[in-house]
C-alpha cells in the first residue's frame, strides 16, 4: 500500500469514526482535516467548530482568518498551504457549544484519549517537519501544561524526530488572548520563527 493510499486510508477511518458517540459523548461527526499526506508543515488546533463541519475544512471563519493573516506575514499562502501542507485538530469532530453557551466545548480528557490514535497515525504518515499547535490543548501536548502562554508563544521546541514545534495562540473571536496588546509582541516572534522555518524548507 502507497503512502497516499494509506493517507487516504486513515482519512475515511476518521470520517466513519463514532468512538465519542458510542461512549455516549455528544459530538457532531463527521472528522474535519484538510491538506496533503507529502506535507511539512502541519497545525493542530483544538476542534472544528459548526463553520468547520459545514465547509468541510479546518480553521474556516473567523479563526481561519486570523490564522491565515498570521502564517500570511510569514510569507504562506492560504490556498498553498490548505492543499499542499496538512491542518488537523486534537478531536477531530465538532464538539457542540458549552452548556453556558458561550462558545465551543472544549473536548474532554476521555474524547481526547479516544482521539489521540488518529493524531498519533497523521504524524507517522506525514511526518512533518514543523509543528504548528494552536491553543492550549494542542500546545499540552508538546509543553508543560503549568507553562503560561507568555513563556511560551514566541518560542521553539525541537522534538525527538527533530520536527519543530512553534506554538500560536487559539485564533478564535472567542479568544483574548491574542487581541491583548501585550502579547502581540509574542505573535510576531512566534510568526518570526515560522518565516523562518517556511523560508528554510521551501525557499
Ligand atoms: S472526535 Fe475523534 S475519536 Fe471522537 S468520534 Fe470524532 S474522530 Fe472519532
Amino acid at each position: 500500500m502507497t503512502d497516499a493510499d494509506t493517507f487516504a486510508k486513515l482519512q475515511a477511518e476518521m470520517r466513519a469514526c463514532t468512538l465519542c458517540l458510542d461512549a455516549g459523548y455528544w459530538v457532531q461527526p463527521p472528522a474535519v482535516t484538510q491538506g496533503s499526506h507529502r506535507a511539512r508543515m502541519m497545525t493542530i488546533g483544538q476542534a472544528p467548530g459548526i463553520t468547520e463541519v459545514e465547509a468541510g475544512r479546518p480553521f474556516n471563519a473567523g479563526s481561519g482568518k486570523r490564522l491565515f493573516e498570521w502564517l500570511g506575514r510569514a510569507g504562506i499562502d492560504e490556498d498553498w498551504f490548505r492543499s499542499t501542507q496538512y491542518m488537523t485538530s486534537v478531536t477531530k469532530c465538532y464538539p457542540g457549544r458549552q452548556p453556558s453557551g458561550s462558545g465551543d466545548r472544549v473536548p474532554s480528557r476521555a474524547e481526547q484519549k479516544l482521539c489521540q490514535t488518529f493524531l498519533d497515525r497523521e504524524l507517522a504518515l506525514v511526518q512533518p517537519e514543523v509543528i504548528i499547535p494552536i491553543g492550549r490543548l494542542a500546545i499540552a501536548l508538546f509543553f508543560n501544561n503549568k507553562l503560561k502562554l507568555t513563556e511560551i508563544i514566541g518560542t521553539q521546541m525541537q522534538i525527538e524526530n527533530n520536527a519543530w514545534v512553534i506554538p500560536l495562540p487559539h485564533s478564535s473571536g472567542a479568544s483574548r488572548w491574542h487581541q491583548l496588546q501585550e502579547n502581540r509582541a509574542l505573535i510576531d516572534k512566534a510568526v518570526d520563527l515560522i518565516a523562518g522555518h517556511y523560508h528554510r524548507l521551501f525557499g
